[in-house]
């Protein structure tokens, strides 16, 4: 189970979005968590921006608050996914569009760079919604243990810029997605599906 957790004032469509989205995408259940992460303590008045290790050390933390009572799937694809609209930085590195802890629970994604408005462009409300599938898709896909693709257009592709954003599909290449939770689960999920 994915658990969508907003970090600091993002829009609540963009959570709706994304929890109907991965739900197909990957194959399991996507819920929109109650709580909120606060930022404050995350910005940097020097570089007036946000250091994302700090927020997912938060996502950490609160991880038993973040999931949901009812989440009952393996510990191991219970996965936390923060989704921030402000723009995050690591130190050595200008910004970052999202970081996660590879292999394991939590990720951080940020939309702040995924408008055209941010680039002085006019706003593509489609394009700025697929940009904010594939970068959750690409965090996520850490959490599942998947390093950088060298197929430039699979989901896992690193990107520090938006062109190669938008140059990536919102797929997993069949080598990655070979990765993902296997057959066994989606067929899991499938049965629950049909119970409903
Ligand atoms: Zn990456
Ligand atoms: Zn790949």
């Amino acid at each position: 189970m994915i658990h969508l957790v907003a970090v600091g004032l993002v829009a609540r469509p963009i959570l709706e979005f994304l929890a109907l989205v991965l739900e197909d995408d990957l194959a399991m259940t996507c819920a929109i968590s109650p709580h909120r992460i606060d930022v404050s303590d995350a910005y940097d008045p020097m570089r007036q921006q946000y250091h994302s290790s700090r927020i997912l050390a938060h996502l950490v933390e609160r991880e038993n608050d973040l999931l949901l009572p009812s989440a009952a799937d393996p510990p191991d694809q219970e996965k936390i996914l923060g989704v921030a609209d402000v723009d995050l930085f690591i130190p050595i590195l200008t910004f970052v569009f999202g970081q996660a802890q590879l292999g394991r629970r939590a990720a951080v994604v940020s939309v702040y760079r995924l408008r055209q408005q941010f680039y002085g462009l006019p706003e593509d409300e489609a394009l700025f919604l697929e940009r904010c599938e594939k970068e959750a898709l690409h965090e996520l896909g850490h959490t599942f243990g998947l390093v950088h693709c060298q197929n430039y257009e699979c989901v896992m592709h690193y990107s520090n810029s938006i062109e190669q954003v938008d140059l990536k599909s919102n797929r997993f290449c069949t080598a990655c997605a070979r990765l993902l939770p296997g057959p066994p689960f989606q067929a899991q999920m499938r049965l629950r599906g049909n119970r409903l």
